[in-house]
Order: structure tokens, then sequence, then C-alpha cells
């Protein structure tokens, strides 16, 4: 029995399947190549390139395959891009769901475990968020994600397909021997572009918005390593595979820093100065984002092995200093 992991050639899609060979599940993976890379898959897991809005694509796939259950990373996850293609979001994300769902459903397939995200709770009332805390997302992105949790609701009342939605927070780092990490393009997120900084690749970091309600005016992101996370989503397919009900876990790290105490953790990690700047706040970030991740430590057994900001930081410098072109580095 085979493990789907759709989106595996991405940032986690590719740690998840390096976790899940490493502990010797069968797995196939399927990704458009859009975002991800051909490199990033090991080679002991079976690749298909395609797109999982393609239905006849994935109906070949789940007859090829033998799955037993379904790990859906394949979607888009940029905040600011998000309230720029809104459709796109809703397209890829939201209806790639409804896709996947409607060939699991005709291949008798039920179970999956999926990336949502901190974003669909919007602005939060109160920090650290619970999973039962109000969800109003304040960008597309965010909202595609909470009409994903919405379908898959519906989706196990009306066919028993059933689902584990793990909310994501901040995600950084790379596997410790530095073999694969985070390579996109154009790069947008903090951890890595911060490490171009230090490897000369770019000027300057710009820190987006001064006067946010936090104690330094820079937003606070709770971050996970993303091999950690890799490994919530292991144990999320045992949680189903042993029969358990659907349910959405926060995964997080219960610390928030913010953005400038991320430069500053990058600069004691990397031992360069890395010059930065205050910019114009970007569209669609709240002020504080921090999960109450204890639901997943006590239910699905979570128990993360990094966490110190710094050390997850040098991970994601050992792969950034190695392979500056990402990829294309091989
Ligand atoms: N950020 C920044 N400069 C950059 C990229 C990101 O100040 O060049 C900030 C961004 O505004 C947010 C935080 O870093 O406050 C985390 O953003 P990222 O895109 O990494 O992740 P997100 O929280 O959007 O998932």
């Amino acid at each position: 029995m085979t493990v789907l992991v759709l989106g595996g050639a991405g940032y986690i899609g590719s740690h998840m399947v390096d976790r899940l060979v490493e502990q010797g599940s069968d797995v196939a993976v399927v990704d458009n190549l859009v975002k991800g890379h051909r490199a990033a898959v090991r080679t002991e897991a079976r690749f298909y390139q395609g797109d999982i809005r393609d239905k006849d694509f994935m109906r070949s796939i789940f007859t090829k395959e033998d799955i037993k259950s379904v790990v859906h990373f394949a979607a888009y996850s940029i905040v600011p891009e998000s309230m720029e293609k809104p459709l796109d979001y809703f397209d890829n994300n939201t209806a790639g769901l409804i896709n996947v769902l409607e060939v699991m459903n005709e291949f008798d397939v039920k179970r999956i475990v999926f990336s949502s995200t901190a974003a669909t709770y919007g602005t939060p009332d109160s920090v650290p968020i619970k999973e039962t805390d109000t969800q109003k997302p304040i960008n597309p992105y965010g909202e595609s994600k909470l009409m994903m949790e919405k379908i898959m609701r519906w989706t196990d009342q009306a066919y028993g397909i059933r689902f584990v939605a793990l909310r994501y927070f901040n995600v950084a780092g790379a596997k410790a021997d530095g073999s694969i990490g985070e390579d996109h393009g154009p790069e947008t997120h903090l951890v890595p572009i911060v490490l171009q900084v230090a490897n000369g690749q770019r000027d300057k970091l710009k820190i987006f918005g001064d006067d946010y309600d936090t104690p330094d005016g820079t937003n606070v992101r709770d971050y996970v390593h993303v091999v950690d996370l890799a490994d919530a989503h292991i144990l999320a397919l045992k949680y189903l595979e042993d029969g358990n009900k659907s349910d959405v876990f926060n995964l997080g790290s219960a610390t928030g820093f913010s953005n400038r105490q991320i430069l500053e953790a990058a600069r004691k990690a990397t031992g360069k100065t890395i010059p930065a700047e205050d910019a114009p706040r970007r569209l669609g970030d709240p002020d504080t984002l921090v999960a109450d991740s204890s639901k997943a430590r006590t239910i699905l057994g979570w128990q993360p092995q990094y966490d110190d900001i710094e050390k997850i930081i040098a991970t994601a410098w050992k792969w950034h200093s190695t392979h500056p072109n990402g990829y294309n580095d091989k």
C-alpha cells in the first residue's frame, strides 16, 4: 500500500517524502513542477508529473498505484501573491482539492492529511491561537484554505473521507545534512531572503512594516522546523490509519519571534552582518500569529525536535550557503 504525496516536489512536500522513505513507506509523488523541483524528490519514490486539477491524469495515478492515504501539499501559499491573483488561489487550492476528493471517492480512498494554515484565522482575537478560535481570513490564501477545510467536513459526512487539517504557522529550516531545502522562484519568505542577503545575493533585507501592534513594531510569527512539520504529517497519517475521527491541529512552537528578532538570530547563526532597512507594510499581514499547538502534542503525540530559532536558521543556512541557486546547484 502506497502513500500518495501531492506536491511532493515542493519545500514541505519534499521533506515529507524524505521522512516517509526513511521510515520505510512506499511513496508515490504527484507534482506539476510549476513551483516544485524534480531533484528535491528522493529517487525511491515513484514520480508523476501532472496537475491535481487534471482528473484524467489523477485517475491514471489512482489506477496504477494501490493508494491507502493521500498527503496533500499541492497548493499556492504566498500571501501577497494571493492578494493580487485571488482567482488563481481559489482555482489551484480550493478547486484543486475538489478534484482530488472526487477521484479519491471514485477509488474508495478514505484518508487525507492536508496543509491548512494560520492564515485561516485572519487577525486573531487573542494569542496563542487555539483551533477553536474564530477563523476570519484577511487574505485570499487563508480564505482558499478555510474553504478547503469546510469542503473536507462535508465530504467526510457524505462519503466518509477522513481528514486531518494541519494549520501551519511559519515553516523554516532544511534537512540537517543540507541535501534538500527551500527553493522558491521568486523567493518571498523572510528566512530564505535574510539568508540570501547573508550570502551576498541581495543587498539588504527589507523589513515590511515597523508600526504593528507588537513589542518592536514588526510582525511576530511562530516558526516550526520543516522536518518537525513533516513528522507531524506522519503522526497524522497514523492517527487516521488507527481509525480516529477527522480533526484539525495547529502546528507551531508556541513562541513568537518578531521580524527583527529573526534578523538577529540569522546574524548569529551565519556570523554575517546582514544589512536591513525598514520598508512599508506588505498587504495582508496580521500583527501577530502564534500557535497554541498543545492539541497536536496531546492527541498526535507530536514532539518537535527543534526548539531554538537559531538552530532552525542554521539548518536553512547549511542549505542556502551550499546551494545559492537552489536545485540548479544540485
Ligand atoms: N517579511 C519581511 N521582508 C521580506 C519577507 C517577509 O519583512 O522580505 C515579513 C512579512 O511581512 C511577515 C514575515 O516576514 O511579517 C513572514 O513573512 P513570510 O512571507 O516569510 O511568511 P508568511 O507569514 O507570509 O507565511
